[in-house]
């Protein structure tokens, strides 16, 4: 195990926007050794009065719709605007397909060489529980770190989205036009979530399909009940590729965050997201007590792989050792 560095470094490290400690600090919230939770305990608690100042942008879609390239070039207009930006990346298929933090990094070169951007991509060897958890801690680290603008990034296959959404302040969606909804695995409710649909794309001989496909999804979105935000959700075309739209789309979100601070809803949500986070927390702490008691780590469904004993069994056993922990 590496040497850990003492709290007041990391706490001094954020601070004055070190990214080297910034990045230890996020290694040590992403532990899962036990003398690393309350270091990772102490960190937040020091952070945690420096926190809340940034913009949190929840940005899906599927595979291949472009979300690196548009994240790169939105990231590269926020910092030519001279703010600071990290990007963390959520996906639940990295723990199939390998390591994703040489990826990710890779996949936005540009942009990870922007002395105004950071980008540190989540673990992949935990669950979609744990990923996210971390996700928050790690935007906490992020502002006490001096980002005004953290993307959230996550891969549109369903579960991770309802926990990015539940995490950021606007969240945009992706999409392709002409590839049919269904075809994009995008179900109706997390088209209902978005602030913003923005059609990717937009370019060469895809243009006309683009136009189009805003038009469908203008007449989709007014079809759905109102938001809790007072904001109409907006539907524009761009091209990650070839850089046209994204100032829009910096626009719109600029715009929703001045209607919602205005109208009471971006600080609601964020009381509301806090009050998510403590239950979540709540019932990670006492699923992590639980299996860390000597007497469940004993049985032989603990190691679910070599376990023989039916669902009945499993039942039973569990319902006595819960008892016992209460
Ligand atoms: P991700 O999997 O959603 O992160 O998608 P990527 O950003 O990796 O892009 C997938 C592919 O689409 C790559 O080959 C990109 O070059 C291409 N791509 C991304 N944005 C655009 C765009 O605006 N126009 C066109 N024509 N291609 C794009």
């Amino acid at each position: 195990m590496r040497q850990r560095l003492s709290i007041d470094d990391y706490t001094n490290g954020i601070f004055s926007g070190d990214r080297f400690v910034l990045s230890r600090a996020i290694t040590i919230i992403e532990s899962r050794l036990s003398q690393d939770r309350n270091l990772a305990k102490l960190i937040l608690k020091n952070i945690l009065p420096n926190t809340g100042n940034s913009l949190r942008i929840g940005i899906t879609g599927i595979p291949g719709v472009g979300k690196s390239t548009f994240i790169e070039a939105l990231g590269k207009h926020i910092t030519s605007l001279g703010k600071q930006v990290a990007v963390l990346t959520i996906d639940p298929s990295s723990k199939k397909s390998g390591g994703s933090i040489l990826g990710d990094k890779t996949r936005m070169e540009r942009l990870a060489h922007d002395p105004l951007a950071y980008i540190r991509p989540s673990a992949t060897n935990l669950s979609l529980g744990g990923v996210a958890r971390n996700t928050r801690e790690t935007v906490l680290l992020c502002e006490a770190a001096g980002f005004e603008v953290i993307i959230v990034e996550t891969v549109g296959v369903g579960q991770s989205e309802t926990l990015v959404k539940g995490m950021t302040d606007f969240f945009l969606l992706l999409m392709l036009a002409g590839a049919g909804d269904e075809l994009q695995g995008i179900k109706k409710g997390i088209m209902e979530m978005a602030d913003a649909v923005a059609i990717n794309k937009a370019d060469g001989l895809n243009k006309m399909a683009t136009d189009l496909a805003v038009h469908e999804y203008k007449n989709a979105l007014h079809l759905f009940p109102k938001s809790d935000s007072g904001y109409i959700p907006q539907v524009i075309s761009c091209s990650a590729m070839e850089n046209t739209g994204i100032t829009n789309i910096w626009e719109i979100i600029n715009d929703y965050q001045q209607t919602t601070k205005q109208n009471g809803f971006f600080e609601k949500n964020r009381r509301l997201q806090n009050l998510d986070w403590m239950y979540e927390h709540i019932r990670q702490t006492l699923e992590t007590m639980f299996y860390e008691k000597p007497a469940v780590r004993k049985k032989d469904w603990y190691n679910r792989k070599n376990s023989e004993c039916g669902p009945g069994i499993a039942y039973c056993s569990s319902r006595k050792i819960a008892k016992s922990f209460l």
